[in-house]
């Protein structure tokens, strides 16, 4: 801090325009018009001793009020910024040339007062392309002056001036002045006040508390008051403050209105921030963290999609007591971070609830019988009997819609049509069609769901498969409920019984879901391959309607009616590019496929499909796409006048969504029709043929039983051979319990009637004498039980010990007593079936089956010759050429 200076007579003068330097200051100015560059070259560059300069302010013509001072053209430009003691960034400032011409003609007052200045900082600049030289000069204030006069040195002013600083003795004289002693008691008073803010403010530590001591108190005033913003007004008059007391009490004043302002800004924070509610600071708070999120470029925005699915709460029309615990969740949702651990969950399980159909149905239109019929009509061919009975069950539902009827369990092995049944019904209601498969649960948490406490919980399969189908009223197929099993993890049957049950599942309750949902308007149709694994009480909730296999002329007429309009569709083909005679379909059913239901005829129909789409594909290339564009191509191309700048025009076709149109499109000249050879390119060689049963009971020891699997009927070979031991029965091809008695059973009926039967002499009357029995079960990977092949296995035995062979023809199906008379057995309808399908020509069953035949479809009947057998001689007596052994010995 400079003490008082001497000043010389005459100042080159800096004009400062709108601004006001004041002794004590610092400011950093850029000097870039030619005037002000010369002045500081000659002025304060190169000089041994830092010159001084003089800084005036100037008044805008615009912002003019009149005070004493000369009027003159603006000096060309000299760009300023203040600074606070310390130091501000320079500004950056210019003086293009408009603005310099401009500023020329303006006309500007001169202040008749100024503060000496003193360069602390020269530096010397050179702008890039212009070359042109420019200057930053740090200045500190020094001390007021007045002007005396203003002349020009050069480009630039100077003046000559005197000082205004009071000189030593002025001074010790005027701090006698109790007014002075007062006055600079209060304006230090106020000075330390407004430290000590702007310390509490800022924090910082007492430094500028130190001025106070060390500063006379006239100087402090001039500090103080540039230290802070006031108008260019306030600042003037400061300047034009040269009596000491005046100065004081002008920085008092404004010292202490700046100390009000500052409080006055705090107190209203303080007031804002007390105002703002709990729900206000936590919006706040929240848009701070949104603010935080997007900087971190975390965009997914959990609230908006907390406020959607609160919506989508509210739209999903709960019951009152449900809604309320939704809410409650809700709630505790909203307080938890998506980070935090039970967030996720909490959200899914709200999905849940959102998503479930609590009130949404599709609409039940009036039920009409015909239609339905015709529906059912169009989509199955055949299966009179179970349409009747689906039609009557329509029927009570359409005079009583809530009517609580028994649930319709459709019984029969797999490709039979079931499931399609099953959403023929959802179509003739008019209603959603959902599945769920039950194949393999034994988890009765399937059904009903995890608790919520689990971690990876899930709600069970019905509430899982309401979610999918969104309506309430859906026709929910319960598949393959004789594939249930309970083990350890309780019993799904149990849980089932609770679905099907119409006094207990209006208010069916998933573990998950841990509320009550209502099934009672949703319709159960259930399936299984077989009735037996059902447990009784389950059984006892559904009408069993069976599905017995088709026999080959149905499934020929399926074929040609469904199957192969069906697949073509679904391979975009038609049946002008390919066509499937009846006669390869036959070969396809006879040759190819063993089975009760149409699923693999339909899989090989669509392997042939396949094929043909390949060929239409390969030929897209070659063939023009419709038969007009090919009509017109054709004479262009034969006459070679397709020149190369001719236009060709490109017909475009358009995409459709139905299959019919595309295929229409790609009409082909020429057709594709399946014959033997391609039958055996696509499906391979013919898996079976009718020669297979004669081939394989081409040696003694072998019978063809009738057994029935979850496939439906089937053929089953019985092998039997004897080798030398100790006379034990061996038995292989993973049989059951059942199975194995059965075997003894009949090794036994044959030992006992071995001399009878001829199969040993007087003499020697032990059968098993010397030589050890084995049966097997062909197919050995499939596992075997059942009573039923006791006829079969006491006919391959006899066969062995007989030397003679079993008739190729014949196949056999019944239980046997040890004394030999022959029990009905199960599945008939099917067996027959199966023995149709192998080409079989005699079966021979029980006496007292005769009334399942009934239900076996005559086509079948007419070509197969049923043998009744009540005694196992009867059974003997025609399952070998020419009669049993027995009887021929009885003959002799
Ligand atoms: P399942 O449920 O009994 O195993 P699906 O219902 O899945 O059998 O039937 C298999 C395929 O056979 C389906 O494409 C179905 O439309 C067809 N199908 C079965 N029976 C018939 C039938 N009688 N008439 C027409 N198509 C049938």
């Amino acid at each position: 801090m400079a003490e008082s200076v001497e000043l010389p007579g005459r100042l080159a003068i800096l004009p400062f325009r709108n601004k006001v330097l004041l002794p004590g200051a610092i400011i950093r100015i850029r000097c870039t018009s030619p005037s002000s560059v010369k002045l500081v070259e000659q002025e304060l560059w190169q000089r041994e001793e830092k010159g001084l300069i003089g800084i005036l302010p100037v008044r805008d013509a615009a912002a003019e009020t009149p005070t004493a001072g000369f009027s003159a053209t603006a000096p060309p430009g000299v760009e300023i910024s203040t600074g606070e003691r310390g130091s501000k960034p320079q500004e950056e400032a210019s003086d293009p040339p408009k603005q310099f011409a401009k500023n020329q003609q303006e006309v500007v007052h001169w202040h008749n007062r100024g503060v000496a200045a003193r360069a602390l900082h020269l530096s010397r600049g050179v702008e890039k392309p212009s070359g042109r030289v420019t200057y930053i000069v740090v200045l500190e204030g020094l001390c007021r002056f007045s002007v005396q006069e203003l002349s020009t040195r050069g480009t630039y002013y100077t003046a000559r001036i005197t000082s205004l600083d009071m000189t030593k003795v002025e001074m010790d004289q005027v701090e006698q002045d109790p007014d002075f002693i007062a006055l600079s008691r209060k304006f230090k008073v106020t000075a330390t006040e407004l430290i000590s803010v702007l310390e509490q403010k800022q924090k910082t530590g007492g430094r500028t508390k130190v001025l106070l001591e060390t500063v006379p108190v006239h100087k402090l005033a001039d500090i103080f008051v540039a230290s802070f913003e006031i108008s260019f007004e306030e600042q003037l008059s400061m300047l034009d403050a040269v009596d000491v007391k005046a100065r004081l009490s002008k920085a008092t004043e404004l010292v202490d209105r700046h100390l009000q302002s500052i409080r006055v800004a705090e107190k209203i924070t303080q007031k804002v921030e007390g105002q703002l509610s709990k729900s206000q600071k936590e919006f706040l708070l929240r848009q701070q963290m949104r603010a935080i999120k997007e900087e971190l470029g975390d965009n997914d925005d959990e609230e908006d999609d907390v406020a959607a699915l609160e919506r989508k709460m509210q739209d999903a029309g709960m019951p009152t007591d449900i809604w309320k615990h939704a809410q409650r969740e809700l709630r505790r949702l909203k307080k938890m971070q998506p980070q935090q651990p039970g967030y996720n969950s909490s959200r899914v399980y709200l999905e849940l609830l959102a998503d479930l159909p609590w009130e949404k149905a599709s609409e039940e239109r009036e039920l009409d019988l015909k239609a339905a019929k015709e529906r059912l009509d169009i989509d199955h061919y055949g299966l009179v009997k179970v349409k009747q009975r689906i039609i009557e069950y329509l029927a009570v539902r359409k005079l009583k819609p809530d009517a609580r009827g028994p649930v319709l369990c459709f019984v029969g092995p797999p490709g039979v049509g079931k499931t399609s049944l099953a959403s023929s019904i959802a179509a003739a209601l008019g209603r959603k069609f959902v599945r769920i498969s039950l194949g393999g649960v034994k988890d009765e948490a399937d059904i009903r769901g995890h608790r919520r406490t689990y971690i990876g919980s899930m709600p069970g399969r019905l509430i899982d498969g309401l979610k999918r189908v969104g309506v309430c009223n859906p026709v929910m197929l319960l598949d393959e409920i004789d594939k249930t099993g309970s083990d350890v993890r309780g019993d799904p049957a149990s849980a089932l019984l609770e679905v099907l049950d119409p006094e207990q599942n209006k208010t069916f309750n998933d573990h998950y879901l841990n509320v009550p949902f209502d099934l009672s308007k949703v319709i159960f149709v259930a399936t299984a391959n077989r009735v037996q694994p059902i447990p009784p009480p389950l059984l006892d909730r559904m009408e069993v309607i069976e599905l017995p296999g088709y026999t080959p002329e149905e499934k020929l007429r399926i074929a040609m009616q469904h199957l192969i309009p069906r697949v073509l569709d679904q391979h975009g083909l038609s049946s002008d590019f390919l066509q499937i005679p009846e006669g390869m379909v036959k070969h396809v059913i006879q040759r190819y496929t063993r089975e009760a239901g149409v699923r693999n005829l339909e899989r090989n129909l669509a392997a042939l499909a396949r094929a043909a789409a390949v060929r239409v594909a390969e030929q897209d290339n070659a063939v023009p796409l419709s038969k007009d564009v090919q009509r017109l191509a054709s004479p262009l191309l034969e006459e070679n006048r397709l020149a190369e700048e001719a236009e060709v025009e490109m017909e475009v076709i358009p995409i459709s969504v139905n299959n019919h149109d595309i295929s229409n499109a790609f009409k082909i000249s020429s057709h594709c029709t399946v014959d033997e050879p391609m039958l055996e390119k696509v499906l391979g060689p013919p898996r079976y043929d009718d020669k297979e049963t004669a081939e394989r009971v081409a040696t003694p020891g072998v019978a063809v039983g009738l057994v029935w699997t979850a496939f439906g009927g089937e053929v089953q070979f019985v092998e039997a051979t004897a080798m030398g031991g100790k006379g034990d029965l061996h038995l292989t091809g993973q049989l059951g319990d059942v199975i194995k008695e059965s075997a003894q059973i009949a090794m036994t009926w044959v030992r006992a009637r071995a001399t009878e039967l001829n199969l040993v002499s007087a003499e020697k009357s032990n059968l098993l004498e010397g030589r050890d029995i084995h049966v097997h079960f062909p197919a050995g990977a499939v596992p075997k039980d059942g009573p039923s092949a006791g006829v079969t296995l006491v006919t391959s035995l006899v066969s062995l010990f007989s030397k003679r062979r079993v008739r190729a023809d014949t196949a056999m199906t019944g239980e046997m007593t040890l004394r030999g008379l022959v029990l009905p057995v199960g599945g008939i309808k099917d067996k027959v079936l199966a023995a149709h399908r192998y080409g079989i020509k005699r079966v021979i069953l029980p006496e007292r089956n005769l009334k399942d035949l009934l239900e076996v479809p005559s086509a079948v009947l007419s070509n197969l010759e049923i043998l009744f057998a009540k005694r196992m001689e009867d059974v003997l007596d025609q399952a070998f050429e020419g009669g049993c052994p027995w009887r021929q010995h009885s003959k002799l």
